[in-house]
C-alpha cells in the first residue's frame, strides 16, 4: 500500500460528531469533562460512540474501529460479551437498585475470595476512586494515623485528595498525603521515616503507567521492600489493581510478584463494562473495614454484580488472560516490526495485554498525535498519552485491520518527519534553523 492510499483511508465525515459537541458546548460544562476533555486527544478523534461488539466500536457517524482502548480498561471479554449481558439481563428482569441487595452481592464476595489470594472479604461500590478512597479510609480507620504515601505521578483517581488538576482543590485535602518514587526503595524509605508514627498505608500500582509516560514493570525488590516496610509500620500495603485487575493475572496483580497486599482497590474489567468497583481485603483489616461508614444510592444495584459474577467465569473459561497475553504478543511484534521497516524509532512498552507506545525523542507528543490521528482515521482506536488495552476478543481479523491503522499512523509520522526535513533545509539554505526538526529528531 502506498503512503497516499495509506495516509487517505476512507472515512465518513464526522457531522452528527460534529452537532454532538456543539450542543454538549451548550450544556455540559467544556462539553465534555475529565480525560476526555479538550487536550490529549487529537481532532480526528470522534467523541460520542453509538455501538460495541467483541473488539469492534462504532462512532455516532457509523465509522467501524478495532478497539484498542476497551473503554480505558472495562472492557475485557470484549464488547456486549453474550454469557456476561445473559446474566446482565437476567438479574436485571428480576431487580436491579432495591431497598437492599441480592444474593449476588453474597456471591460475587464469595467468587473473589476464592480467586484473589490475599482476600478475605469484600466491599462494594461503583467506580475506582471509591475503591482507592475506601482503602485509604479503612488503613486510617485500622491504625488511627492519617498519612498515606503514594508515588509521584501515579493515577489513583479524581477525588480532591488525588486528582491530577488543582483546580478546586485545597492544600487541606491533600495534606496527609506524602510521596516516594516508583521502583525507588531508598525514596520509599525516606517517605515512610518522615511519615513516622503518622503512617496509615502505601498506595501502589501494579506496574508504573503514569499516562504519557514509557511503562515500567515493577521491580520485585521494590515490592518485597515496601511489603516488609508496611508490615513494619503496621501501616496498610494498599495496591492499586483498579487498571490492571484482571488483565494481567487471575487473582491480584502481585501474586506473580509473590507480594500480597492488605486491601487491594478494583473496577474497570471486574464487570466487562457494567459499573462495579470493589475493596478487598484481608483479616487483620476486617473490623477497620466494617467500622467506616461509605454507600452509595447505587451501590448495592444487582445487575453489575451479577454481570460480574458472568465476567469472572468466562475470564476462567476461556483462558483469557492468556488469550489477551497472546494477542497483545502479536500486536507487539507487527508494530515493532512496522515501526523498524519505517526506520522509526519508537518504545513499546507494558505488559502485552497494556502496552503503550512512544516514539524516542517525542517530547511534546507531537509524533504520536499524527500517529493516533492517522491510526484512527484508518480503523484503530488507540491512544497517544494513554496505555492501550487488549481484550480477550481481539481476533486475527482485528489485529490485521488494526495493523492498517497503525501502518497509516506510522506513514504520517514519516511524511510529517520528512516535511520538517525539508523545511530543515529550506531554512538551512536561507540561514535559519527549524527548532521543530531537532526537537523531534526520532528517525534512526
Ligand atoms: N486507579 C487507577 C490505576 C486507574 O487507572 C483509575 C482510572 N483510570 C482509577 C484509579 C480511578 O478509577 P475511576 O475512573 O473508575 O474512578
Amino acid at each position: 500500500m502506498t503512503d497516499q492510499l495509506l495516509l487517505g483511508c476512507d472515512h465518513r465525515p464526522r457531522t452528527a460528531d460534529t452537532a454532538l459537541r456543539q450542543r454538549a458546548a451548550a450544556v455540559i460544562p467544556g462539553g465534555m469533562y475529565g480525560h476526555q476533555s479538550a487536550g490529549p486527544l487529537p481532532p480526528e478523534y470522534p467523541q460520542f460512540l453509538r455501538a460495541g461488539l467483541g473488539a469492534r466500536i462504532w462512532d455516532v457517524d457509523g465509522n467501524e474501529y478495532v478497539d484498542l482502548m476497551c473503554s480505558y480498561g472495562p472492557i475485557v471479554l470484549g464488547h456486549l460479551h453474550p454469557a456476561v449481558e445473559a446474566a446482565a439481563r437476567e438479574q436485571a428482569a428480576l431487580a436491579d437498585c432495591q431497598n437492599g441487595p441480592g444474593a449476588v452481592m453474597v456471591e460475587l464476595a464469595e467468587v473473589l475470595v476464592g480467586t484473589v489470594r490475599h482476600a478475605d472479604w469484600a466491599m462494594f461500590a461503583k467506580n475506582g476512586t471509591d475503591a482507592t478512597t475506601m482503602c485509604c479510609t479503612i488503613a486510617r480507620a485500622h491504625t488511627g494515623r492519617p498519612r498515606i504515601l503514594v508515588a509521584r505521578g501515579a493515577y489513583h483517581g479524581a477525588a480532591p485528595w488525588c486528582t491530577p488538576r488543582p483546580a478546586g482543590v485545597t492544600p487541606q485535602d491533600r495534606a496527609n498525603v506524602g510521596f516516594y518514587t516508583y521502583n525507588d526503595l531508598e525514596s520509599l524509605r525516606a517517605a515512610v521515616a518522615t511519615a513516622g508514627n503518622e503512617l496509615a498505608g502505601v498506595l501502589v500500582s501494579p506496574f508504573k503507567h503514569d499516562a504519557g509516560f514509557d511503562q515500567e514493570p515493577v521491580d520485585p525488590k521494590f515490592a518485597r521492600g515496601l511489603r516488609a516496610l508496611c508490615t513494619r509500620a503496621g501501616a496498610a500495603l494498599i495496591l492499586d489493581d483498579v487498571r490492571c485487575g484482571f488483565r494481567l493475572h487471575m487473582g491480584s496483580s502481585w501474586e506473580p510478584v509473590g507480594v500480597l497486599p492488605d486491601l487491594s482497590a478494583w473496577s474497570k474489567a471486574i464487570a466487562n463494562g457494567h459499573p462495579l468497583a470493589a475493596v478487598l481485603g484481608s483479616g487483620t483489616f476486617r473490623d477497620a473495614a466494617a467500622s467506616i461508614f461509605v454507600t452509595g444510592s447505587f451501590w448495592f444495584s444487582s445487575t453489575a454484580m451479577a454481570a460480574s459474577i458472568a465476567t469472572i467465569r468466562a475470564l476462567r473459561e476461556q483462558n483469557a488472560v492468556a488469550a489477551m497475553e497472546q494477542a497483545g504478543t502479536a500486536l507487539r511484534a507487527a508494530i515493532l516490526a512496522q515501526a523498524a521497516a519505517r526506520g522509526l524509532q519508537i518504545r513499546y512498552t507494558g505488559p502485552a495485554a497494556m502496552p503503550y507506545l512512544t516514539f524516542v525523542g517525542d517530547r511534546n507528543h507531537e509524533l504520536a498525535a499524527v500517529f493516533a490521528g492517522a491510526a484512527v482515521r484508518a480503523g484503530v482506536y488507540l491512544h497517544p498519552r494513554h496505555n492501550w488495552f487488549v481484550s480477550a476478543a481481539l481476533t486475527d481479523s482485528d489485529i490485521e485491520k488494526a495493523l492498517v491503522g497503525t501502518a497509516a499512523g506510522f506513514a504520517a509520522v514519516s511524511a510529517r518527519l520528512a516535511s520538517h526535513d525539508e523545511s530543515a533545509d529550506r531554512s538551512d539554505e536561507q540561514g535559519t534553523s527549524s527548532a521543530t526538526t531537532q526537537e523531534s529528531g526520532t528517525r534512526t
